[in-house]
């Protein structure tokens, strides 16, 4: 990450207080938020495109999504609402989002490799150990009492696992609209003794393929596109329009670094690239 787009996410982290937390500071917090309105009146889309895929902006998405509607307008394309169905997906694969397919994926992933899944089952097979005691102790009960005690314990810690597994069922959904991340090897693409994760064959993240993203389509409902339509024109216009994405964004991110470099004092080397 550029030292730009890092001043630029803290900015808007909610929490920050000031830009930099690491001692010397020469740019003060309205000098940078000058820069990025000069940066947004210059370069909107590309301003937008770092605000939606570094801090999530939901409205910047939404301007963006308008502006590819435009680009639309001179694409001699039969299907123009699959092609705009496109954009929205490359825009997504731009911030990073994994498509539907790797969603699911990646929940079953987390709902089995996580830290908090693995802690999870440790404390459901304790329950499980638990309850076959406590059915164990049901037959030697000499009244009816004792034994209604013993299923009502019973019952309550079925309860617990329930919850429990909803719980980390929440969680590995949550988790998997997030980040491509792989979880279980945090990334690395290494199991430690093993070598390469299989589950990500090594990438480390679940970028998705442009057959993920043909698969992502009938996922959406749009259904089935011939071979000869995906191939002449569905998967030449997601190129085109993922490229624009990350050269507008690029574009604004040098401009971003070439203003705050010029506000910053030229003498202490603060380098924004
Ligand atoms: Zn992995």
């Amino acid at each position: 990450m550029s030292r730009a787009i890092e001043l630029f996410a803290r900015m808007h982290e909610v929490r920050s207080v000031t830009a930099d937390e690491r001692g010397r500071q020469t740019l003060t917090g309205d000098v940078i938020l000058a820069v990025f309105g000069k940066v947004q009146h210059k370069m909107p889309l590309g301003m937008d495109l770092l605000m939606a895929k570094y801090v999530h902006d939901a409205p910047a998405a939404n301007r963006i999504i308008d502006v590819m509607a435009i680009w639309l307008n001179d694409e001699p394309l039969k299907r123009k609402d699959l092609a705009m169905a496109l954009s929205c997906v490359a825009l997504d694969v731009f911030c990073d989002k994994p498509v539907a397919s790797q969603k699911r994926q990646l929940a079953a992933l987390w709902r089995k490799c996580s830290d908090q899944a693995k802690r999870s089952n440790r404390l459901i097979k304790g329950w499980q150990a638990k309850i076959k005691r406590l059915q164990r102790n049901i037959d030697a009960c000499e009244t009816h009492a004792a034994e209604e005690r013993l299923l009502s314990a019973i019952n309550d810690l079925e309860a617990l696992i329930i919850k429990d597994r909803r719980r980390i069922d929440e969680y590995a959904q949550s988790q998997s609209l997030k980040s491509l991340t792989c979880p279980r090897c945090s990334g690395t693409g290494l199991i430690l003794n093993t070598g390469e994760c299989p589950s990500c064959n090594g990438h480390g993240l679940f970028i998705p393929s442009v057959d993920n993203i043909r698969q992502h389509l009938r996922h959406i409902g749009l259904g089935r596109v011939s071979d000869k339509l995906w191939e002449n024109e569905l998967k030449p216009w997601f190129e085109k329009c993922l490229s624009k994405l990350y050269v507008k964004s690029s574009d604004a991110t040098k401009m971003l670094s070439n203003f705050l470099y010029n506000e910053s004092d030229l003498d202490n080397g603060l380098c924004f690239i």
